[in-house]
C-alpha cells in the first residue's frame, strides 16, 4: 500500500529561486497543454494524446524562442505536470458519468503564478535521498530536510510544496506492507458530539481540543489586523504572510491531536463504528464552527487510513440512522428530540439514558449488523472498508442481534494520495 510521509525542507535562497522558475515552467506546460486540448475539442479533433501533448509542449516547445527556457528545469517534474493535467481530466469525466462519488469534479482550469499552493512532484529518475541526509532534485540541488520521522522504505516519489505561508514540505510516497496489529476481541461505536469530541459506546469520552479555540482567537486577531492595512502596500503583504502563519500553525496542531487520537483508538479496538454525518451540509449552517473546529472528516478519513494499514474496520453507519432516537437497551423508538435535550427516559422500558452515550451504543449495533447482512457474509476478505453502511431495518431489536464474531478484514488499503 502506499503511504505519504512529509517533511518541512528547508532550500537556500538559489534553491528557492531554482523551485519558483520550476513552478513556473511546469505551470506553463500545464497550461499549454490543456489550451491545446480546449482548441482540439473547439475544431471539434479528437483530444490528443497524452504522448503527442508531452512533444508538443516540452521537446518542441523547448526549441521555440518563446519557451526555450523549459529547457533550464529538470524535465521531469514538466512530465509529472502533465500527468497531473491528465488525471484532473480524468477525474472529471468520472464525475460525470458517476463512476467517482462525491463532489462534482470541474473540468481543468488554468493555473495561475497567484495560485497559493505551489507544487512539483519528481519521480525516480528526479530525486535521490543522499547519505547524509539531504533531499537532491535533479536541477535544484541537495535541499536540507528535518526528518521528523524514519522513511519506512524507499520513496517511489516526491511532490514538493510551497504553502502560502512560505514553508517547503517534501511528501514522499512510500510502498509499504501493511503492519497487521494482534486481534482484539473489542469493537467500539463513536458517537460525535458537540459539547464534547466523541462519546465512546464503552463510556469513554474524547474532549473538546480547546487549544483549537485559543489557536482561533490569534488567528481573528491576525485577520483584523490584514483588514486595517492598505491594499496593494507592503505591510498588507506582511500581515497576509501572518494569517497564513497562524492558518497553518492551527491546521498542524489539529492534525497532530487528530493522529494521537485516531491512534489510540485503532490500537485499542478491533472495529471502530462511525455514523456518516453530512460533514459538508453541516459545515453551512449555524454549527460550522464547531464543525469545523472538530475536524470530523479528517477524524474519519485517519481511522480508514489507519484501519487499512493496521488491518482493523472501520464501519460507516448510514446518517438516517436515528441514533438519537432508539433506546439501545430495548429498540423501542422514541421520536426526535431537539439537541438541546442531553438525557432522556426510555417511553417503553424506562432506562435512562444519556443521549451521546445511548447514541454511540445505537451505532455499534448498528455497524455490527451491517457487518453481518453485507454481501456475501459477515466479512469478506475482499471486502476492504465498509465506507457506508446501510441502516438497520424499522423495527429490528437490536439486542437480539447477535455479536459480530470479529476476525480481522482483509482492508485492502486506502492509498494515501
Ligand atoms: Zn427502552
Amino acid at each position: 500500500m502506499h503511504l505519504r510521509y512529509a517533511y518541512r525542507i528547508y532550500p537556500t535562497a538559489g534553491q528557492r529561486t531554482a523551485l519558483a522558475r520550476t513552478f513556473g515552467c511546469a505551470r506553463v506546460v500545464y497550461n499549454d497543454a490543456l489550451a491545446a486540448r480546449k482548441e482540439a475539442r473547439k475544431s471539434g479533433l479528437p483530444y490528443p494524446k497524452s504522448t503527442e501533448l508531452q512533444k508538443q509542449v516540452v521537446t518542441a516547445a523547448k526549441k521555440t524562442a518563446e519557451r526555450a527556457w523549459l529547457a533550464s528545469v529538470g524535465v521531469d517534474p514538466l512530465i509529472q505536470s502533465l500527468r497531473d493535467l491528465d488525471t484532473a481530466y480524468r477525474n472529471f469525466f468520472d464525475s460525470v458519468s458517476g463512476k467517482r462519488q462525491g463532489r462534482p469534479v470541474g473540468l481543468p482550469r488554468f493555473k495561475s503564478r497567484k495560485d497559493a499552493r505551489q507544487s512539483l512532484r519528481f519521480t525516480r529518475n528526479g530525486f535521490r535521498v543522499r547519505s547524509n541526509g539531504k533531499l537532491n532534485l535533479a536541477k535544484i540541488g541537495d535541499v536540507r530536510v528535518k526528518w521528523s520521522r524514519a522513511l519506512p522504505a524507499e520513496p517511489s516519489s516526491v511532490t514538493v510544496v510551497l504553502d502560502p505561508s512560505g514553508r517547503y514540505h517534501a511528501s514522499f510516497v512510500v510502498d509499504v506492507e501493511s503492519d497487521a496489529l494482534p486481534e482484539l476481541d473489542t469493537e467500539i461505536g463513536i458517537d460525535l458530539g458537540l459539547t464534547t469530541y466523541a462519546v465512546l459506546s464503552d463510556g469513554g469520552v474524547i474532549d473538546n481540543p480547546r487549544f483549537l479555540r485559543k489557536a482561533e482567537k490569534r488567528l481573528k486577531a491576525a485577520q483584523r489586523e490584514l483588514s486595517r492595512k492598505a491594499k496593494g502596500s507592503k505591510n498588507r503583504a506582511k500581515a497576509r504572510r501572518k494569517v497564513a502563519k497562524v492558518h497553518a500553525k492551527v491546521a498542524d496542531t489539529r492534525l497532530d491531536w487528530l493522529h494521537k487520537q485516531t491512534t489510540k483508538l485503532i490500537g485499542e479496538n478491533q472495529a471502530i463504528y462511525l455514523e456518516d454525518l453530512n460533514v459538508r451540509g453541516l459545515g453551512r449552517g449555524r454549527l460550522a464552527k464547531s464543525v469545523h473546529d472538530a475536524g470530523w472528516s479528517t477524524f474519519r478519513r485517519l481511522l480508514e487510513e489507519k484501519a487499512a494499514r493496521y488491518r482493523r474496520i472501520v464501519g460507516v453507519v448510514h446518517r438516517a440512522f436515528p441514533s438519537s432516537q432508539l433506546c439501545s437497551a430495548c429498540g423501542h423508538r422514541d421520536g426526535p428530540k431537539p439537541l438541546a435535550v442531553r438525557a432522556w427516559a426510555c417511553g417503553s422500558c424506562g432506562v435512562l439514558h444519556d443521549r451521546d452515550l445511548n447514541a454511540a451504543r445505537n451505532i455499534l449495533a448498528a455497524g455490527q449488523a451491517d457487518r453481518l447482512n453485507a454481501p456475501g457474509g459477515p466479512v469478506s476478505p475482499s471486502v476492504a472498508i465498509p465506507r457506508q453502511a446501510r441502516p438497520v431495518e424499522r423495527g429490528t431489536h437490536l439486542r437480539d442481534l447477535p455479536r459480530t464474531g470479529v476476525r480481522a478484514a482483509g482492508a485492502g488499503g486506502i492509498p494515501v494520495l
